[in-house]
């Protein structure tokens, strides 16, 4: 679709016909909202613009090079283009009629520290009742703070700034859902997958554009080194 609703839904989307309910706007607001979400190529010019989308010739701490580089944090750190992403991601969301009908009694969480600015718009554009993030603990475990009590039945919305493997996503995802909470969909504003991209089905993946770079293992396969092309170094 033109506004990059989820590869993987399985939902009816967007579900004008279901007609206003106590906690959304009737359907002409609806509608007339749909024109406020950035489609694709409006995400990518934003992204460009604030310096978190670069093209040229990098190599990653993974070792790998590209001829892109995605970097979330710097878009964000702008409170209007943050704003305008985050809202219209909220856009997508209200748009399913099952995470409509439990707003505004849902909490918005977050992986990692990219996603809390997405959070926080979201939160505020759909009235969310809390916000919260996991911790790290280590490789493989997230937790949440002590004394942060997630509750039985509790409706969940998880958000990111990007999905690529979706590791964290689904590592959020589980430690929700072994807590007794519900979890409704994943929302991120850029879906890049990649050979290594976990399935979240039957979960609806909500984003606002969706991206694919190519990536080269090393300097041996990477076509810019044997055309000469410096290379920058990417640190984080
Ligand atoms: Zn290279």
């Amino acid at each position: 679709m033109a506004y990059g609703l989820a590869a993987f839904s399985s939902r009816p989307q967007p579900a004008y016909s279901q007609g206003p309910t106590a906690h959304s706007p009737p359907f002409h607001a609806i509608y007339k909202g749909m024109e406020l979400i950035p489609n694709n190529e409006e995400v990518l010019n934003i992204l460009r613009k604030t310096g978190a989308l670069k093209e040229g010739h990098f190599v990653l701490p993974s070792g790998r090079h590209t001829d892109h580089l995605l970097q979330m944090p710097l878009a964000m750190r702008y409170y209007r283009e943050a704003k305008t992403l985050s809202v219209g991601l909220s856009r997508l969301l209200r748009s399913d009629p099952e995470i409509a009908r439990h707003l505004p009694n849902v909490s918005i969480v977050s992986p990692a520290t990219g996603g809390i600015p997405v959070a926080y718009g979201l939160g505020e554009a759909l009235r969310a009742s809390q916000i919260y993030w996991a911790e790290r603990v280590d490789k493989t475990r997230l937790e949440f703070r002590q004394f942060m009590e997630v509750h039985e039945n509790e409706q969940c919305i998880v958000v990111d700034d990007i999905l690529r493997t979706g590791h964290m996503l689904s590592q959020l995802r589980d430690l929700l859902l072994s807590r007794g909470a519900k979890v409704l969909a994943l929302a991120v504003i850029v879906y890049q997958p990649n050979v290594e991209t976990v399935d979240l089905s039957p979960l609806p993946v909500y984003s606002l554009a969706r991206v694919q770079y190519t990536y080269w293992e090393n300097e041996e396969a990477c076509p810019l080194c044997k055309k000469g092309v410096a290379a920058v170094s990417v640190k984080v």
